[in-house]
């Protein structure tokens, strides 16, 4: 098995900008998926506890159906860079950013946002594609498809898919909201 990433739960989570509630609310998983060339690989995703059976049940499905994932390793990584860790493909959650192009704070701020494979399923704004590498090709393997199993599969958890938006389409991201209780 390949392993992807192997850091302790501090590494994954050492932002000095997020704050500590936040911070105390994430959880770090292994997790395991093929990739293109079917090698098993195990990685890390960084996620609130409240959803971390979700992710777990989400990444169970992604191995066994072998949907290819090229990598998922945390995004300290990649200096909390989403651009760099999109241009790499890599499959990311928990990153303290707003969304952007906006001063509203993202759900990946949260550990409730799921990015999968940016490059086989960028994001599209006006007549900009992230990354830019990126293309969205329905037959394409690793290509999340809305009649697909992983994007059934979260949105029967509740989750929503930017695949599913109007304006923009964010083809690799789920976010699960913040349930009012
Ligand atoms: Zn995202």
């Amino acid at each position: 098995m390949i392993i992807d990433a192997n850091f302790t739960h501090e590494e994954c989570i050492a932002h000095f900008k997020c704050p500590t509630e936040i911070l105390d609310s994430l959880v770090t998983l292994n997790v395991q998926y093929y990739d293109f060339e079917e090698q098993l690989h195990q990685g890390q995703i960084v996620v609130d506890k409240d959803i971390e059976e979700d992710v777990i049940q989400v990444f169970s499905l992604i191995k066994e159906i072998k949907f290819p994932v090229h990598s998922v390793i945390p995004i300290q990584v990649f200096s909390w860079d989403d651009d760099a860790s999109m241009l790499a493909n890599n499959s990311s959650a928990f990153n303290y950013r707003p969304i952007a192009g906006t001063n509203t704070l993202s759900l990946h701020s949260f550990g409730r946002a799921v990015d999968i494979n940016p490059v086989q399923n960028p994001w599209y704004i006006r007549d900009e594609i992230h990354p830019p590498t990126g293309k969205y090709e329905p037959k394409a393997p690793g290509t999340l498809l809305k009649d697909g199993p992983i994007v059934q599969l979260f949105t029967s958890l509740g989750w929503e898919w930017g695949g599913d938006w109007i304006s923009i389409k964010d083809y690799h991201h789920f976010q699960k909201p913040l349930q009012k209780k």
